[in-house]
């Protein structure tokens, strides 16, 4: 059976530009062929088990040529294979997503397309500029300065001239000098303000807003490189009071977020809204053991304990697929006290309609401990395999007995260190979310010097660790996610 393709624009470069129809055709998908500018971040939403065909251009390489690209489109959707073809940008906008469809339509293979955010709008956006404004500009312009091989461009500089519109150059930084110059010659005004956006919407996002006369050398002492917008228009103006992305807390940062994927997901996205370039290096990952017949025999004696405890947010979702796998639900637990680490792991109970009992003022173990050396037991500890000791030490010392069942394995991944070894050059800011996140950054990169990074840590346990291996840290307020990112702005 023939498959179909779909032709997602993957927006500028930010993440949060995908649309939700193009994110919905990624989860979907089981082949994607890419381009070079779609983000890494973007890049990371493809589906694990998907073929993945990077057409772009590498440094060094040379792109696949079109008529290549518009074959392995149809040749996968005759294979069967529901393909997507995510592009920079907007797939329409000189994206030459046209030319892709035609062989497709030719072979009766069936297409959709999901529109993106384009630079043209995009970049624009992110440097304070609004495309149009009421007072300055009744229209925009977008166009390439960039001609068919072999050709040369041919823009009417007269035309766009006498429009009085906003122009938006696409392809066109290796010819900044003759577009200005074009213009110039045309009659249009040498302080007229102009701007030059590169890599808009992405965390490393640079601009140089100047005037039509001097843009070029401006630019050229900036050093700027593509992917590079050209606005030209009175609204450039506007940029350095509508300034918005520039000014976010985070702007010009890098941060390593070392949480397991599938989990990094809020984190890595409130420190990249916060304007960082986030990195994710995720070190560790948490294995539900499955079987796990410890758990299963503490679950049919639960009316034998007192109290339960979660140190996770995984610790309920695991207790709850056994429970319900031995044919009970959350009836079993209504003799039981709960308690929680901290408030995530008491919001895992909310889903199942069960409030925690106790969640200790400061949330890690020792303070979990304290909290809870009064309590009548036996207590039931679900939680994982290398768990701290602050707990079975308090309840052997009180007398209160306790059943610690190992629920999950925290595994070492090993991530590509190559990255991170690179930005280990500079000072770089790396968040720490459990001790066993520091082993695994450690782990990962031996040898390695430390001594300019600095380990945002979400609590005191976390940053002894770090500092065993040399790591220079601060610790949040509160050992929640909101604490340390509030502690990581204060940097
Ligand atoms: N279809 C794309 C444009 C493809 S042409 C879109 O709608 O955005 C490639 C050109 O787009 C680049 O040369 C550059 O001018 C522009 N471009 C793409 N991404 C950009 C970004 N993040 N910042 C600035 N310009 C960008």
């Amino acid at each position: 059976m023939t498959g179909n393709v779909i032709l997602v624009g993957a927006g500028p470069g930010d993440p949060g530009l995908l649309t939700q129809k193009g994110r919905w055709a990624l989860f979907q998908a089981e082949t994607v062929v890419y381009d070079r500018l779609v983000s890494p971040a973007i890049l990371a939403l493809i589906p694990e088990n998907a073929e993945k065909i990077n057409v772009g251009k590498e440094a060094g390489h040379h792109p696949v040529p079109q008529d290549q690209i518009n074959q392995i489109l149809l040749d996968k959707a005759l294979e069967g294979k529901r393909v997507v073809r995510l592009k920079g940008g907007d797939p329409f906008l000189f994206g030459r997503g046209g030319e892709e469809l035609e062989l497709l339509e030719a072979h009766g293979v069936p297409f959709q397309v999901v529109p993106g955010v384009t630079s043209a709008l995009a970049a624009p956006a992110y440097a304070g500029i609004p495309v149009t404004h009421r007072d300055c500009c009744s229209s925009l312009h977008i166009i390439t300065g960039h001609a068919k091989a072999g050709a040369t461009t041919h823009i009417d500089y007269d035309a766009l001239r006498r429009t009085g519109g906003t122009l938006v150059f696409l392809m066109g930084l290796s010819a900044l000098e003759s577009i200005c110059q074009g213009l110039l010659d045309a009659g249009m005004e040498p302080d007229i303000p102009a701007a030059v956006v590169e890599k808009g919407s992405l965390p490393t996002q640079r601009k140089v807003i100047s005037t039509l006369e001097k843009l070029p050398q401006m630019a050229a002492a900036a050093q700027l490189e593509s992917p590079a917008i050209i606005v030209v228009g009175r609204v450039c103006a506007l940029s350095d009071r509508f300034d918005w992305f520039d000014s976010l807390p985070l702007k010009g940062r890098t941060v390593v977020v070392t949480r397991p994927a599938g989990r990094s997901g809020t984190l890595s996205e409130s420190l990249r809204r916060l304007g960082a370039d986030v990195v994710e290096f995720p070190c560790i990952r948490t294995v539900p053991r499955n079987p796990c017949p410890e758990l299963d025999g503490a679950i049919r004696r639960l009316d034998e304990y007192r109290w339960l405890v979660f140190t996770s947010p995984v610790g309920p979702k695991l207790l709850f697929e056994r429970l319900l796998a031995l044919g009970k639900d959350a009836r079993a637990l209504a003799n039981v006290k709960l308690a929680a680490i901290g408030p995530k792991t008491a919001e895992a109970l909310h889903p199942y309609g069960l409030r925690a009992d106790l969640v200790p003022r400061t949330y890690d173990s020792d303070h979990l401990a304290q909290a809870m050396e009064t309590v009548e037991g036996p207590v039931l500890l679900c939680r994982a395999s290398e768990g701290s000791r602050a707990l079975p030490e308090i309840f052997s010392k009180k007398g209160i007995p306790f059943l610690d069942v190992p629920c999950y394995d925290t595994v070492y991944e090993t991530p590509d260190p190559a990255p991170v070894r690179a930005l280990l050059e500079q000072p770089l800011l790396v968040t720490f979310t459990s001790a066993s996140t520091v082993r695994g950054f450690v782990g990962s990169l031996p040898g390695a010097d430390f001594s300019r990074v600095l380990g945002c840590c979400i609590g005191e346990k976390t940053a002894a660790e770090a500092r065993k291996h040399g790591i220079p840290v601060m610790v949040a307020k509160e050992a929640t996610m909101e604490s340390l990112i509030e502690c990581i702005k204060e940097v």
